[in-house]
């Protein structure tokens, strides 16, 4: 018996599976999606048996051994296996990548599994014998002893149990506990206090009142109003005593509860919900594009489709935006599913996220929620897949393999034959233009859920601010609507668009902007640090004091950030009480949850932040909606430049007067012609569709053509130039006629990390051949030019191109 084996060996040229043979004790335990060690080279390496066979074409004396089984269950199923095939081949990525991608980061490091007995009494002698009084046994242990065939046995009948022995790395927290003496021995201790040791008498005060307790020594610090150096002189008199003591994790997500299922689904709900739940009772694949209004139930729907097809039996897949992943979101699912709900979301440990990958894998849990990586949530009966925000560009992996979450839903929705649901308030176009064409159902929904009106929309004309004498970031009208808000106890949610803009360091000399050394891009400024960072390669540098070209002092910072607008703010409305969200505020575990549960509970008036404040709000208090440099992100040298300002401008103004309260939206921007501003004023979608599809086949751009970018870089200019050369005639000389090879030019940034970066844009309405010619071209690039120091990339439907 022969083994197909993928093995983990990125730099090998040669993307297929080895034959290896089986020996002749494992060939009953040995099944695909297992992983195996085998002899490459002269090493040891890790693999992935995607097949098993009687025979191979090689010659049987050639052929090496398994060494080493790592696994007794398969690890990713055939359905998994399957996808990876198809992912590797739609992407032009190894297997390898694709079979990697699918697992959680703790399967990929170098775990050892191990056997935990759980009935001792129902295993027979020798295997006892064996185990004698160890608590666990290795499975390379039990191989050596060649007792695998009855530890999978014993593991598929429940008597052990198979485990990764991950080490739980958390660390335990500690605080230093103050106690406090009676009553008597402060006394006693504040008529031996000096009468110049005003504040030792002060504490011991405050500690009377506290006698006979264990308290927390920061919070004697902050709730007594003392320093450090106080507290120390009464513990060197032994007049109190301290002790570090163990606390358990405070739970990271504050909780947020669930509304509750309403009563009656709006009439546009149901005739929503019911051709969804039809299509699960036909047992089809169906994609459904769910356009619907911001407030308008999407979310609803999601809940009561996956309560469906959980009636039946089946589990269902959510992928919402990383950044919309927030507790109100998951605290709606949990509410409606309970226990059945695993959240797979980036701020969990590596340790976390496999034991909820685990929960899924045993079928613990039948629904699973998370980014992009969730939809390969191994579920073995899937009945509903939902991309919510479907028109998010973070659904598409921009890395080795480059998938798209969209694709390998629907393909895992024809493999299960269920429905799949796109959700969002703006489309991406090639998502509604696809439910023109009636490849995907669409469903609409036009109203609010609980009948609100939309926000009624102003848009500023920021250059009129300033011929009238206004400089501030803040027009008079936004004032104005903030104070109402503010006197009316209402909230108020601002939008620096932050997309394409960031500060930078610039002379006003000479012009000379402060760049990296290392990219062809400029350096960011960090108010809090002082310093200047480069967010491509993580240079850090900082803030010159004078000019690196022209020696002039008048180098100073340019733009506007978050940190700037909170200042601004301050000195327009000195009462607010403001929350600032955004990278450097957000960075630590749970922030962004705190954040905006703090919001939430009314503890500010103002939340001001980049576009991550822009999705998932469900506040009833928000009532104005303030849109800072809204033009910002139209700059880009992006075609969708235009596609994502709208889709932003619509997803922020949804979030005022989603309840009660009717809503308000002030727009400010230099450019209020701009189509994509003008529209968003009524918040239409289908008018922007309509002109920006004009746009999009008059300048031969998506979706009216598919694009695939490769790019080429080195660290030498003409070497990356030449080869750049050679790839685009590569493809020129093999793709059809039809087909627009553009380039080679330079990418945007033309420098990255000190390598030259060089691209071609194939566009193409129908090349048959694209994925074979590309392949031929990832081939050639392994064998023949890698070893020179190049770095190619293939990366089709990008999600900008610049
Ligand atoms: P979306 O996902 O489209 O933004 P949601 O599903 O979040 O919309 O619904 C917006 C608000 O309306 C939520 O507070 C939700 O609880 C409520 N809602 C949804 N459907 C109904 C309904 N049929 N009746 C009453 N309230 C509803
Ligand atoms: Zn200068
Ligand atoms: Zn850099």
């Amino acid at each position: 018996m022969y083994a197909e084996v993928i093995v983990d060996v990125a730099a090998y040229p040669i993307d297929r599976p080895f034959d290896y043979a089986v020996p002749k004790k494992w060939q009953s335990i040995l099944e695909p999606g297992v992983r195996v060690k085998v002899p490459f080279g002269s090493r040891k390496v890790v693999g992935y048996v995607t097949n098993t066979k009687m025979d191979s074409e090689l010659d049987p004396e050639k052929i090496k051994s398994i060494v080493e089984i790592i696994d007794l269950e398969p690890v990713l199923s055939k359905e998994l296996l399957a996808l990876s095939k198809w992912m590797a081949a739609d992407t032009i990525a190894y297997e390898i990548d694709a079979l990697q991608v699918m697992l959680p980061a703790a399967m990929r490091a170098k775990y050892e599994k191990v056997m935990r007995v759980r009935s001792p009494e129902l295993l027979d002698e020798s295997f006892r014998a064996f185990i004698g009084n160890r608590e666990q046994v290795t499975l390379k242990a039990l191989q050596d002893a060649d007792l695998l065939k009855e530890t999978k046995s014993y593991s598929e009948r429940g008597i052990v149990q198979i485990d990764t022995a991950i080490q739980q790395k958390t660390k335990i927290k500690k605080v230093r506990m103050i106690h406090i003496p009676d009553v008597d021995r402060l006394e006693v201790a504040l008529t031996e206090t000096h009468p110049n040791a005003k504040k030792q008498a002060e504490l011991l005060r405050w500690l009377m009142k506290h006698a006979s307790q264990s308290i927390e020594a920061s919070k004697i610090l902050h709730e007594a109003n003392i320093t450090a150096t106080v507290l120390k002189a009464l513990l060197d008199k032994q007049i109190i005593e301290q002790s570090q003591m163990e606390v358990y994790r405070e739970l990271d997500a504050p909780k947020m509860k669930d509304s509750g299922k309403p009563e009656y689904l709006t009439d546009e709900q149901q005739v929503a919900l019911s051709a969804i739940e039809q299509a699960s009772d036909r047992d089809q694949q169906e994609t459904f594009l769910l356009h619907g209004i911001t407030g308008s139930g999407k979310t609803e729907i999601y809940l009561q489709a996956i309560d469906h097809v959980l009636k039946k039996g089946k589990e269902a897949i959510v992928l919402v935006p990383e950044i919309s992943l927030t507790p109100q979101m998951t605290a709606r699912f949990k509410g409606r599913f309970g226990e059945l709900v695993a959240v797979l979301h980036s701020g969990l440990s590596s340790g976390e996220k496999y034991d909820e990958w685990r929960r899924i894998h045993r079928g613990e849990v039948k629904v699973a929620i998370g980014a992009r990586s969730a939809v390969f949530a191994p579920f073995t009966n899937v009945g509903l897949l939902i991309l919510d925000e479907e028109h998010e560009s973070t659904y598409k992996q921009e890395e080795s393999p480059r998938y798209h979450a969209r694709d390998v839903a629907i393909w895992r929705a024809d493999y299960h034959q269920c429905p799949v649901i796109l959700g969002s308030a703006t489309p991406a176009l090639e998502s509604y233009a696809r439910a023109t064409k009636d490849v995907y159902t669409l469903l609409t929904l036009t109203e609010r859920a609980k009948q609100q009106a939309l926000p009624s929309v102003e848009v500023v004309d920021m250059r009129e601010e300033l011929k009238t004498g206004n400089r501030s970031m803040f027009s008079v009208a936004l004032t104005e609507a903030m104070k109402e808000r503010l006197a009316r106890k209402e909230q108020i949610v601002l939008l620096l668009n932050k997309r394409g803009f960031s500060s930078f360091v610039l002379c006003r000399d000479c012009g000379t902007v402060v760049e990296c050394p290392n990219c062809d891009i400029s350096l960011t400024y960090h108010r809090s640090t002082e310093s200047l960072k480069c967010h491509y390669c993580g240079h850090e540098e900082r803030v010159p004091l004078e000019c690196p070209q022209c020696e002039s002092e008048h180098i100073r910072f340019f733009g506007t950030g978050t940190q700037k607008a909170q200042e601004e703010l301050f000195k327009l409305l000195p009462e607010a009480r403001v929350i600032r969200m955004d990278v450097d505020t957000t960075n630590t575990k749970g922030a962004h949850e705190r954040l905006l549960h703090d919001f939430g509970e009314g503890k500010a008036d103002i939340l001001l932040g980049t576009q991550m404040i822009a999705k998932g709000l469900d506040f009833p208090r928000i009532t104005l909606v303030g849109v800072l440099a809204a033009d910002t992100s139209l700059h880009l040298a992006d075609f969708r430049a235009a596609e994502k300002t709208f889709q932003l401008l619509t997803q922020v103004s949804g979030r005022a007067g989603r309840d009660q309260l009717p809503g308000e939206v002030v727009i400010q921007t230099y450019d209020p012609d701009h189509y994509a501003i003008e529209l968003s004023k009524s918040q239409e979608y289908v008018p922007f569709y309509e002109l920006e599809m004009d746009r999009r086949r008059q300048l031969g751009y998506p979706p009216y053509y598919y694009v695939t970018v490769v790019q080429f870089s080195h660290e030498d200019v003409l070497k990356a130039a030449d080869y750049a050369h050679k790839g685009t005639t590569f493809l020129a000389e093999r793709l059809s006629p039809n087909t627009i090879i553009i380039g080679p030019t330079a990418a945007a940034i033309s420098r990255l990390n000190n390598r030259y970066r060089y691209q071609c844009l194939i566009k193409y309405k129908q090349e048959p051949a694209l994925i074979p010619i590309l392949q031929q071209l990832l081939k050639h690039y392994k064998m023949n030019w890698a070893k020179d120091g190049l770095a190619m990339s293939i990366n089709r439907e990008p999600t900008a191109i610049f």
